[in-house]
């Protein structure tokens, strides 16, 4: 795997942001969100990966790979390969639970797990996590020292934003050091905002890129870039085409429209994911997380 560290910290006057994927198998998540449904992941996401890992090595950029433990557990050899090609790993939890589903033992087991799984099979020293759609919240701010007491170094789950399913209004903006009330810390990296209309939205990934003309994205990674390092993130199954349908006739009225609304949703604009990314890849410089926080801290 080539590898550029020297290249990709050598200058700041040069923004460098942060490349991360959220491996997780659509199928798997929402088969267990939306329709009930317990069954373990399935190839479409080692072949998403691959495709994600063509176009990264391609270009000599290195990612952040943030992997559910049970993605792990059903396909070890894709997180070997991840590894030798010199990405970094993370965790996204085991069974993709937010952490307000969770309290402290089933987090800490969650978090634990998966984080001893891919050290085991990966032979690397897990630093971060990401906890699923962005759930540590004002009132799941406890999971950060259960990360800490796991050793975990550094949190990047956290959107400063007012939204309808996540964020944290008004939390501060650039990666640092969180002092906890358990005597420990852990360094927040927290995602990517922009203000438009005096109102901090997300931008710089999943949908956001998707659903946003190419444009927009662009002008968003600019624009943060002018401050602080973007931390862009992605889904495997976001580049997945065709996609498939599901059996939703189980389910209740109501819960069958709500989950064929969200399938639609996440079915749009696939089909310009790649061009959109390989263009962010064209024309901003990316490195894996870690190296993002190192640099930040002036550990680097
Ligand atoms: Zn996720």
């Amino acid at each position: 795997m080539p590898c550029r560290s020297s290249k990709e910290f050598s200058s700041l006057a040069h923004m460098v942001h942060a490349f991360t994927i959220d491996v997780e198998d659509y199928h798997n998540v929402v088969a267990r969100d939306w329709l009930g449904i317990n069954r373990p992941p399935t190839r479409a996401v080692v072949e998403n990966m691959n495709r994600f890992l063509g176009w990264l090595s391609e270009r000599s950029v290195r990612a952040t790979c943030f992997v559910l433990g049970e993605v792990a557990e059903v396909f070890p050899e894709l997180i070997r390969e991840i590894a030798d090609r010199g990405h970094e790993l993370g965790v996204h939890g085991y069974y993709h639970r937010q952490v307000f589903k969770l309290d402290r033992e089933s987090f800490r087991k969650e978090v634990g797990d998966a984080k001893r799984l891919i050290e085991r099979i990966s032979g690397q020293k897990i630093r971060g996590h990401r906890a699923p759609a962005f759930s540590i919240m004002p009132n799941t701010a406890w999971a950060l020292e259960v990360l800490a007491e796991e050793g975990f170094e550094y949190d990047s789950s956290i959107f400063p934003i007012k939204g309808k399913r996540y964020g944290w209004p008004g939390y501060p903006m650039d990666i640092q050091r969180i002092r906890l009330p358990n005597g420990l810390s852990i360094i927040e990296a927290p995602l990517s905002t922009v203000t438009l209309f005096g109102k901090r939205i997300p931008a710089c990934g999943g949908g956001y890129v998707r659903h946003f003309p190419a444009i927009f994205s662009r002008w968003a990674m600019r624009r943060v870039g002018r401050e602080r390092p973007a931390i862009a993130y992605f889904h495997p199954y976001e580049v997945e085409t065709p996609s498939f349908e599901f059996d939703t006739s189980h389910l209740g009225r109501e819960s069958e429209r709500r989950a064929i609304r969200f399938h639609r949703m996440q079915q749009m604009n696939r089909a310009s994911m790649k061009r959109k990314i390989l263009g962010l890849i064209d024309e901003f410089e990316f490195a894996p997380l870690g190296g993002i926080i190192d640099h930040a801290m002036g550990d680097s």
